[in-house]
């Protein structure tokens, strides 16, 4: 699994998102980003941020 934690991007921000794999988790943190802080714009720059933020995350 891969995880990223918005807080890590955006401080003070608790949403996360867990995917298979990274393309659907930075998929759903791009659509995070428009939708709750309003990013209507997605620069290349952003989602470089997101990918290094997503971590692997071991199945439970
Ligand atoms: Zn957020």
């Amino acid at each position: 699994m891969k995880r990223f934690d918005c807080g890590t991007l955006v401080p003070g921000c608790t949403w996360h998102a867990r995917a298979e794999d990274q393309a659907e988790v930075v998929r759903r943190a791009v659509e995070h980003m428009r939708t709750a802080h309003g990013e209507t714009i997605i620069r290349e720059n952003m989602v470089d941020n997101i990918k290094e933020r997503v971590k692997d995350e071991e199945n439970v």
